[in-house]
């Protein structure tokens, strides 16, 4: 029956049992089992089904609806990663951005935390029952001055240079004393003079323009 092309489920079927169960004793006696394509290709042959298909499908949408397709060949959409999308303002991401995503600068990272105990070098913060520090990795000599001193420009060249990676150039520092630093990334900037508190404020002015965070940090 299987041989003549019913599929392993309507041989199933006709005998009241899984289509596992026929697989299961066609596979025992070495009948050659036929996948699923030929399958198709085989209920296809048949006229009843042909037409019975036909019929199903007709008035329906075509199934290559909304697929580009040319003749005799498929046509790829062009990507649209990297250069390729509309927004791709030509590959902005800072080689410091980059540097401090790799794997290797997690390992750096975590060197110097365990190296000092995750105790802040500067004033002794440490977490305690009830004290919670953020800790931060200092360069004491900057990322990006320590690209300038070996002429770094691409992720490889940061990769192989040893010094980026050298732990002694690295303290553990608590999020406040890491902010007061000199290299503490905002503090390199210019930074726009700050209106005291003590000075009184313009009555005249209905609402005063609130200082956005990424300005003020
Ligand atoms: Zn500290």
């Amino acid at each position: 029956m299987y041989l003549s092309g019913s599929s392993c489920l309507h041989v199933a079927e006709h005998f009241g049992i899984t289509g596992n169960a026929v697989s299961y004793h066609l596979k025992k006696f070495g009948v050659p089992i036929r996948s699923a394509a030929e399958d198709s290709a085989a209920r296809w042959l048949d006229p009843e089904f042909r037409a019975n298909q036909i019929a199903k499908r007709t008035g329906k949408p075509s199934g290559a609806l909304g697929k580009n397709w040319k003749i005799g060949r498929r046509v790829y959409k062009p990507s649209l990663r990297g250069s390729g999308n509309p927004n791709w303002k030509g590959g902005t991401t800072s080689l410091g951005f980059t540097v401090r995503s790799l794997p290797e600068y997690a390992v750096w990272r975590m060197s110097i935390f365990k190296r000092d105990q995750y105790t802040c070098v500067l004033c002794g913060a440490k977490n305690r029952k009830g004290q919670k520090y953020v800790f931060d990795a200092d360069h004491i000599r900057p990322l990006a001055k320590l690209f300038e001193d070996h002429g770094i420009t691409t992720v490889d060249e940061a990769i192989c240079c040893a010094a980026l990676w050298d732990t002694n150039n690295g303290r553990c520092l608590c999020r406040a004393c890491h902010k007061k630093t000199e290299t503490w990334g905002p503090n390199t900037k210019p930074r726009k003079p700050r209106v005291t508190s003590s000075e009184p404020v313009e009555s005249t002015r209905r609402k005063a323009p609130r200082r956005s965070r990424k300005t003020a940090a």
